[in-house]
C-alpha cells in the first residue's frame, strides 16, 4: 500500500456491512448471478505490478457479454443514470477501493486480473469524474471483490450500481478468458465500473429497469456495446457532471425523475 500514496492519499472510510445487500447485482441485464466459483478464492490477494501504465491493449472489438444485444440502434449522444428510483452514486470525491485474489481463477488468471482491473481503474480515475477506484489488499476496506464467475454464455462480466459495502462483486465470466475476450478485458472492466459508478447502459431506455437520460449521448459510449467501445468525452463529461450535483438533486428526463442517492463506499 505504500506505493499508492503518490497517486491517491484520500483513504476511503470503513462502513458497516449491511446484510443481504448483494441481491441487486444486475447490471449486465443479467439474472441476479451466484458466484459459485469464486467462492474459493480466499486467501492471498493480488496487487498489480504497473502503479500507473495500462497493460492491456483496448481493441476496437464489439463486447463480449451483449452478443445477443441488437447494436443496430441508432445514434446516440446521452448518457442514462438511475436504477431502482434513485441515481445511485457514490459521493463526490469518495475511493471506491476493490481487492482481487490469485486464485480461483481459470489458468492462474489472477495477476493478469488484478492488472487490467487497475488499468481501467487507471483509465477512469485519469478522468478526474469525481470518485477514484484504488486498489486494495485488505479486505475490511474494499468495497468489491473481483471475483470469477464461471459460465455465462454470451456475457464478458457483470458488475453492480452503487450500494452500500457488503457482498459486492465485480465477476468476470469465462467468456473474458478466449482470446477475444482477453483482448478486450480492460475496456470490458472500464465498463462495468462505470456501472459502478451510476452509470446505466447507453441503451437503457430499452431495458426494463428504468434509467434517466442525463445529457447528451453518443453511440461508441463506454457503457454501450457499439464497436470501437472506449471511455468517450461524453462520458467524461456528463458523468462529471452528475458527479458535480448536490445529493438529492432530482435528474428528470421526459418520463421520470430520480434523486441522486449517495451511497458511502
Ligand atoms: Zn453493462
Amino acid at each position: 500500500m505504500e506505493s499508492n500514496k503518490p497517486l491517491f492519499g484520500i483513504a476511503a472510510t470503513p462502513t458497516d456491512k449491511p446484510a443481504g445487500a448483494a441481491t441487486d447485482a444486475a447490471a449486465e441485464g443479467a439474472d441476479n448471478l451466484k458466484c459459485a466459483t469464486g467462492q474459493d478464492v480466499a486467501g492471498v490477494a493480488v496487487r498489480p505490478i504497473e502503479e500507473t501504465a495500462p497493460v492491456c491493449q483496448c481493441l476496437t472489438q464489439p463486447i463480449e457479454h451483449t452478443a445477443t444485444k441488437d447494436m443496430g440502434h441508432e445514434e446516440r449522444l446521452h448518457i442514462f443514470v438511475g436504477f431502482n428510483n434513485e441515481c445511485p452514486r457514490y459521493y463526490p470525491g469518495s475511493v471506491i477501493k476493490y481487492i482481487s485474489y490469485f486464485g480461483g481463477w481459470p489458468g492462474g488468471q489472477g495477476q493478469l486480473i488484478s492488472d487490467t482491473m487497475w488499468a481501467a481503474a487507471s483509465a477512469w480515475n485519469a478522468q478526474n469524474i469525481g470518485v477514484r477506484f484504488q486498489w486494495t489488499t485488505n479486505p475490511a476496506e474494499a468495497t468489491f471483490e473481483v471475483v470469477y464467475g464461471g459460465d455465462k454464455p454470451g456475457f464478458a462480466a457483470m458488475a453492480f450500481f452503487p450500494k452500500p459495502r457488503g457482498g459486492n462483486q465485480v465477476l468476470v465470466y469465462s467468456a473474458s478468458f478466449t482470446p477475444a475476450g482477453l483482448a478486450r478485458m480492460q475496456n470490458s472492466f472500464q465498463h462495468e465500473l462505470g456501472h459502478i459508478m451510476g452509470l446505466r447502459h447507453e441503451f437503457a431506455d430499452t431495458e426494463t429497469a428504468p434509467a434517466v437520460l442525463l445529457g447528451a449521448r453518443n453511440s461508441l459510449s463506454i457503457m454501450g456495446y457499439a464497436v470501437a467501445r472506449t471511455i468517450q468525452s461524453t462520458d467524461v463529461q456528463w458523468t462529471r457532471v452528475f458527479y458535480s450535483l448536490p445529493n438529492g438533486t432530482p435528474i428528470i428526463d421526459a418520463t421520470h425523475s430520480f434523486p441522486i442517492h449517495d451511497y458511502t463506499p
